[in-house]
C-alpha cells in the first residue's frame, strides 16, 4: 500500500494468566497511511488501549509484525525503542498523567528531560500559547480545569514535534466547551500533516477522523471510511445559510442549528478549506435578528435557545451558492411533488421527506420534477424555487 506509516501484521495480544494465557487482542493487520486520522472505538475493554499502546511501541505485542515509518518495533531493544517513541510519537492521554508538583511549562518540559534536550523553554512557551494558556505557564496542574490539564498534555505531547500522535480517549473527562477547545486542536495538529490515532467512545468526536476502527472482544469488528455525511452535513449548512440570506439576516456561527456529526464551526472549517464559504469576523456594532424559519431543520428539531451573536459571519463563494441552489430547488421541488401530485397532507411528513430527497436527487431527476411540475416558481409556502437549466433561464 502506498505510504502506510503504520503497519501491523497480524499482531495479537495475550496476558500469562496462570494455567490459560488471557487473549486481549485477536491477531489483527492494520495499515493507516501518512497523515491520516483514525478514529478507534468500541466498548470497554475490547483492546482500544492495547492496540494503541503496541502501536506505539509502548509494549511488545504476543505475535505479529509492527513496523512504525520503517522502523520494525520488535527488533528494538528497550533504549532503541524509547529513542524512537521520543523522536517519532506524542501521547495524550485521558487521565492527563501531569506531574502535579511540577508547572505547567515544567510539564510540558519533561518529555524533551528525558530525551535530554536543554534549552526548549522558549519552545515550550509557544506551544502553551498555542494551546490558548500562554498565561498559565507557573500554574501547578491542581491549579488548572480538566480541558486546561488536557490542553498542557497535547502541548507536552509536541514538544519533540512528532509525526505520530496518539491519543487515548482525550476528551473523555471533559465537558462539551473542552472537548471542543481539544477536539480543535486535534484537527489542526492533522491538518498540519501528523497522522493521529485517537481513541474515542464519542461518535461526534469520531467524525473528526478520516477514518474509524472498531474493536470487539480484542478483534476489529467493522471499519469506515467518512466522507458521505460529512457532505449532507455541508448541505445542511449551504441550505441554512440560504434560507438566512433570503430573510436578508447574517448567517453566523453560534446561530445556526444544522443536524449533522460536527459541530457547526467545524463544518464551516472544513467548508472553508473546500471552498464552499468564506468566514469573516463578527461585526462589532450591536444589531437586532429576524427570526428565520428554515422550516426543514425546525420542523424537524425544534429551534433551542439560540445565543444573541455568534462568533463569525458564514458567507458563500460563488461554489458554494451554486451548491446552495441546487439543495434548495431540489427541496422545494420535492415539497410541491409531494403535495401537490402525491397529495401528502402531513406537513412534518412532507419535510422530513423533502430533507432527503434534496440530498440524493440527480441533476436529471431533478430536471424532469421540474419540468413535470410546469417549472413552478415557488414552494408550496412561497419561497422563491432557484431556477435551472430545464427553466430556460
Ligand atoms: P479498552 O481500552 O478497549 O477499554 P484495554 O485495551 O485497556 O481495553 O483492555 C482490554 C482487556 O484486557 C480488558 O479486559 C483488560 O481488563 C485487559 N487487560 C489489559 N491490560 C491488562 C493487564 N496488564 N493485566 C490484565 N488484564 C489486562
Ligand atoms: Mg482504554
Amino acid at each position: 500500500m502506498p505510504d502506510e506509516i503504520i503497519i501491523l501484521r497480524g499482531v495479537s495480544k495475550h496476558l500469562p494468566m496462570g494455567g490459560r494465557p488471557l487473549q486481549i487482542l485477536q491477531p489483527i493487520s492494520l495499515g493507516i497511511t501518512r497523515g491520516q486520522f483514525v478514529a478507534v472505538m468500541g466498548p470497554s475493554g475490547s483492546g482500544k488501549s492495547t492496540l494503541l499502546s503496541l502501536l506505539a511501541g509502548l509494549e511488545p505485542p504476543s505475535t505479529g509484525e509492527i513496523v512504525v515509518n520503517g522502523a520494525e518495533l520488535t527488533r528494538l531493544n528497550e533504549d532503541e525503542l524509547a529513542r524512537f517513541r521520543g523522536h517519532n510519537i506524542g501521547f495524550v492521554f485521558q487521565a492527563f498523567h501531569l506531574i502535579p508538583n511540577l508547572t505547567a511549562l515544567e510539564n510540558i518540559l519533561v518529555p524533551l528531560e528525558i530525551m535530554g534536550v536543554a534549552g526548549a523553554a522558549a519552545r515550550a512557551r509557544e506551544l502553551l500559547d498555542e494551546v490558548g494558556l500562554s498565561a498559565r505557564g507557573a500554574h501547578y496542574p491542581a491549579q488548572l480545569s480538566g480541558g486546561e490539564q488536557q490542553r498542557v498534555c497535547i502541548a507536552r505531547a509536541l514538544i519533540n514535534d512528532p509525526h505520530i500522535l496518539v491519543a487515548d480517549e482525550p476528551t473523555g473527562s471533559l465537558d462539551a466547551a473542552n472537548e471542543e477547545i481539544v477536539m480543535r486542536l486535534l484537527r489542526d495538529l492533522h491538518r498540519q500533516g501528523r497522522t493521529v490515532i485517537m481513541v474515542t467512545h464519542d461518535p461526534v468526536v469520531a467524525r473528526l477522523a478520516d477514518r474509524r476502527v472498531d474493536l470487539h472482544h480484542g478483534r476489529i469488528a467493522s471499519q469506515e471510511i467518512f466522507a458521505m455525511a460529512d457532505e449532507e452535513q455541508f448541505d445542511e449548512v449551504l441550505e441554512e445559510m440560504w434560507v438566512i440570506n433570503e430573510s436578508n439576516e447574517l448567517a453566523e456561527v453560534g446561530r445556526m442549528s444544522v443536524p449533522g456529526a460536527l459541530p457547526v464551526s467545524l463544518a464551516v472549517d472544513k467548508m472553508r478549506q473546500m471552498g464552499l464559504v468564506t468566514v469573516q469576523a463578527h461585526p462589532p456594532q450591536p444589531h437586532g435578528h429576524k427570526p428565520v424559519l428554515d422550516r426543514c431543520h425546525d420542523f424537524l428539531r425544534p429551534a433551542e435557545e439560540m445565543p444573541a451573536d455568534g462568533d463569525l459571519i458564514v458567507g458563500f463563494t460563488d461554489r458554494g451558492r451554486q451548491r446552495a441552489a441546487d439543495i434548495i430547488r431540489r427541496h422545494r421541488l420535492a415539497e410541491r411533488l409531494f403535495m401537490e401530485t402525491l397529495h401528502m397532507q402531513d406537513e412534518q411528513e412532507i419535510e422530513q421527506q423533502a430533507c432527503k430527497f434534496e440530498h440524493i436527487l440527480s441533476p436529471e431527476a431533478t430536471e424532469k420534477i421540474c419540468t413535470f411540475l410546469g417549472h413552478p416558481k415557488t414552494c408550496p409556502h412561497g419561497s422563491p424555487i432557484p431556477p435551472g437549466v430545464c427553466c430556460g433561464s
